[in-house]
């Protein structure tokens, strides 16, 4: 991709591509969520995804819900920065808002997996910036997929399944947090945010 966009003289500092990544259960979407309503230059990424919707998701906010031949259509007129299976349905990253987020110097949150996050490094290098969540234990991970509801035992042996399988790839971040406590594990994701927009590369505004 064209990454002029995101060095045009005028521009205050470059924008932030931040990848958070974590199993189901460790906290993820309470992170974003909050991360989001704390901090008014941070946009969430909406993939498409061939997954069917949830009761309570919503069309064009939680996902852009597409059907197999709209997902084709997209990858053919090379409209995703990335995409993956994750779990048997097709999951991408549409391009058009990265482009613009990199053009205003404004910052976006990505939820996506790790093929994601492996997926964005060649293309965008320096502009992204990797964290993964960890729950404090797989007890814990388990005793909170419990707490969720009514799943059954077979449901919620799948999705530790699914977990230890995202976690096994936490060593290809470049931060790595355990969510023990929502509100410490916000503090230490807005650290971060924080320094990397003061890194000097990312700020194109200053002349010695
Ligand atoms: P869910 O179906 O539970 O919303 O998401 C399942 C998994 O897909 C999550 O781990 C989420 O991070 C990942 N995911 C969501 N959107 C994307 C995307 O655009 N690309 C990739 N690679 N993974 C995604």
């Amino acid at each position: 991709m064209d990454l002029d966009d995101a060095d045009h003289p005028t521009r205050r500092r470059r924008g932030l591509l931040i990848v958070l990544s974590s199993p189901s259960g460790a906290g993820k979407s309470t992170i974003s969520r909050m991360l989001m309503e704390s901090d008014s230059e941070i946009r969430m990424s909406i993939s498409a995804t061939t997954r069917p919707k949830r009761p309570g998701e919503t069309d064009n906010v939680d996902y852009h819900f597409v059907d197999d031949a709209e997902f084709d259509r997209m990858i053919a007129a090379n409209e995703f920065v990335e995409w993956a299976f994750v779990f048997g349905h097709r999951y991408g990253t549409p391009k058009a808002p990265v482009k613009a987020a990199l053009r205003e110097g404004r910052d976006i949150l990505f939820d996506i997996d790790w093929q994601g996050a492996r997926q964005l490094e060649p293309d965008f290098g320096e502009h992204l910036v990797t964290i993964f969540l960890l729950p404090p234990s797989m007890d814990e991970l388990d005793r909170r997929l419990r707490a969720r509801g009514t799943d059954s035992d077979e449901v919620i042996a799948d999705r530790m399944r699914r977990a230890a399988d995202e976690i096994d790839h936490w060593a290809e971040y470049e931060y790595v947090l355990v969510n023990r406590d929502m509100e410490a594990c916000l503090k230490q994701v807005q650290a971060i945010v924080a320094a990397e927009r003061v890194k000097r590369v990312r700020q194109t505004n200053l002349h010695p």
